[in-house]
């Protein structure tokens, strides 16, 4: 059997969360985010995990060549033989080369970079419909899971608010980040054939379905 091996990207809203979930159901693959692996690194102690944990208690960035090592424990144990899901890296070109040649020197190789991409306005509107309850924090929203009585909680009655990280504001300037950051890696996958995008403004059970004939034609490809 071919391998499965695959970056996930997308901006907040997208619905890349959601996808992962069921990607990870329907092919078994073990699913990195990348922030998790280095936290389970550091509580486990491993050689690499030491090294990051001062840079991370620091609130530093940790070095690309050291994230990329926290990485790659993970794809050389037994559960990433068939593939992964890694999401949350790379965020730049150079870290994309510097994975590249990692899975490179292992004999392996991406299978392809996922692209789940949402136009702002959809994001925007997702994003900025959310409203959490203040003395439990259920999760309502305002369009797609309204509660029954306007601003307040359907379970304990309590008062909902929007996060300041759900204004459109705080949204459109974490997007316009995200864009400045990511459209160069987009491009780099592009060029070399790996990218393959989806409309994540689209149902998520539509979406679902077009990731799974993308990946079933990868499959075929690979055989071939
Ligand atoms: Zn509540």
């Amino acid at each position: 059997m071919s391998e499965l091996n695959l970056i996930l990207m997308g901006p907040p809203g997208a619905g890349k969360g959601t996808q992962a979930e069921r990607l990870v159901d329907d092919f078994d693959l073990p699913y990195y985010a990348t922030g998790d692996i280095l936290r389970a690194a550091i509580a486990e102690g491993t050689e690499l995990g030491k090294e990051a944990q001062p840079i991370v208690e620091a609130g530093d960035l940790v070095p690309d060549e050291l994230m990329i090592g926290v990485i790659m424990e993970r794809f050389d144990t037994p559960e990433a033989e068939d593939g992964f899901i890694l999401d949350g890296f790379p965020r730049t070109v150079g870290q994309a080369e510097a994975l590249d040649e990692a899975l490179d020197r292992r004999g392996r190789s991406l299978t392809a970079a996922l692209l789940i991409d949402a136009p702002a306005e959809e994001v925007i509107r997702r994003l900025s419909g959310r409203r959490i309850c203040v003395k439990n924090g259920h999760v309502y929203h305002v369009e797609n899971d309204p509660p029954k009585t306007e601003g307040v909680c359907d379970q304990d009655g309590s008062r909902l608010i929007q996060r300041d990280d759900d204004k459109p504001e705080t949204i459109k300037r974490r997007l316009s980040v995200y864009r400045e950051q990511t459209e160069p890696l987009i491009d780099w996958y592009d060029q070399r054939g790996a990218l393959r995008r989806f409309d994540g403004s689209r149902p998520p059970d539509e979406v679902h379905s077009h990731i799974r004939a993308t990946l079933a034609t990868l499959a075929l490809e690979a055989e071939l």
